[in-house]
This record gives structure tokens, sequence and C-alpha cells, in this order.
């Protein structure tokens, strides 16, 4: 046994047996991992924010071998997200971008840039009036971090560029021009401001991000393809894809 020290942010939580929660962190250090507070829920109020999904964590550990969970020994919160609370759609979105972590990530593999991306992902969530904007940056930035997408510029058949609408194949995440499209019967269903966004989204930072090129309902179609292509590839689901994708938020 020996004592581990690593920077987590929760994933999920649960309570466990009497008085525990048991937590998903994904660990800076170790990739993500499962832990137990013993006691936390009779503890105080600053106590339970350790465990809320979205916090961000020191914690020392006991780190037994070979073990499905870790106690936790000690732990500082080092940010808190709880005040995203008050904004039902940025706290949908918060569990969105949590939730695209722990589904396509392996346990105790660690990706410090994806740990990395998350945590400034979580701080400009605070600050952005455009939650669904950020969701379709990042989940494009996890996807080309984890290799799983290579960049995508021309249809995947015929290698035109100039499209004005274009569908994205499940399969591949390549786009489809709209004369290819239709020869599979595929609806073209994205435009061409998409199509920048995505391009664009490979070499500048969000802040840099020309966000009035394209709108809310443009990425929440651009947001369905991903969740269809992450579901796909990773074999899961996505449980908060129906409240990010609903429009009447
Ligand atoms: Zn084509």
């Amino acid at each position: 046994m020996e004592i581990r020290k690593s920077q987590g942010i929760v994933l999920s939580s649960r309570p466990t047996g009497e008085a525990d929660r048991s937590i998903c962190a994904f660990t800076r250090e170790y990739g993500k991992k499962s832990f137990i507070f013993k006691g936390l829920r009779k503890s105080k109020k600053r106590a339970m924010a350790a465990s809320e999904p979205g916090t961000m964590l020191e914690l020392v550990y006991y780190f037994h071998d070979g073990r499905d969970f870790h106690i936790v020994n000690e732990f500082t919160i080092k940010k808190q997200y709880s005040d995203l609370r008050g904004n039902l759609e940025k706290m949908i979105f918060m569990f969105f971008l949590l939730e695209l972590v722990d589904k396509t990530t392996a346990t105790a593999n660690p990706v410090p840039r994806l740990f990395d991306m998350l945590a400034a992902a979580l701080d400009v969530l605070r600050e952005t009036d455009r939650p669904a904007h950020l969701a379709s940056f990042f989940a494009l930035h996890l996807l080309r971090t984890e290799g799983v997408i290579s960049d995508v510029g021309a249809c995947k058949h015929c290698g035109r560029t100039e499209m004005q609408k274009f569908a994205i194949d499940f399969q591949d995440f390549l786009p489809l021009c709209e004369t290819c499209a239709a020869r599979f019967s595929i609806t073209p269903s994205l435009s061409r401001s998409v199509l920048d966004f995505i391009k664009s989204s490979a070499t500048k930072k969000f802040s840099a991000m020309n966000l009035d090129a394209a709108s809310r309902e443009q990425m929440l179609d651009m947001l369905f393809v991903l969740c269809m292509f992450v579901e796909r590839y990773f074999n899961v689901n996505l449980k908060t894809k129906s409240m990010v994708l609903s429009k009447n938020l």
C-alpha cells in the first residue's frame, strides 16, 4: 500500500454504505478512478461539496494495486462550480462535458492534456453565453486528442471542398457533400458555417473563434452528429444527450 496524491475532477458521484460517498474522478496523473469518502454525508457542507460533479480536488489516498476504488485520506477543494446550478442550461452542459470525458476514457489511463482541457472548459462555461458552441468545440478537441477523428476538409467521396450544405458520416466523422449525401439517401443537415467552425476549431482557441458565424441551432445540429458518432464509436449511451439537444432550454 502506498499513499498517492493527485488532482481530480469529479465526473459522477453517488451515496454508498451508511454515510459514505463514492465518486468517479478524472485525475490528471492516473486517469479515471473511483474513490470513496468515508463518513462524508455526516460531515459539513464543505465536505459534501467535495463530491459534487465538476468539483476539482486535490486528493490524497491509499493506493492498493488491483483495487477498483481507493479510500480518500485527505482532500482540498480547488475549484467548485456550484454557482452554475442557478443556470439550468449551463448546468446541463456541465454534466454533458463530464459525461463525454467519462464515457470516452478508460479507467486508469492518464490523458493529462484532456484533464487540462476539461478544467479550462469548465472555467469558460462559467463565463460564456454560448454553452452549445463551447460543448461542440470541446467535443471536437476531445475526439482529436483521443486520436479518433482526423481533419475534416473535403467530401470523403468526391473530394469537393466547397460545400454549402453537408452531412457527416456517423461511422468515421468525415463529411459528405450534398450530391454525395443524396446518393446514399442521407440528408445534408449541416451548413457551411458549421464546417468552418469545425475547421477553425482545429487551430484556434475558443476565445479566438468567431462564435457569431454559427447559430445556436446550427451548433445543436452539430452536437447531435457528435453525440451519434461518440455513441457509435465508443459503444456508449450518452444520458445527457436529450437534455443538451433540447431546443427549448
Ligand atoms: Zn461529394
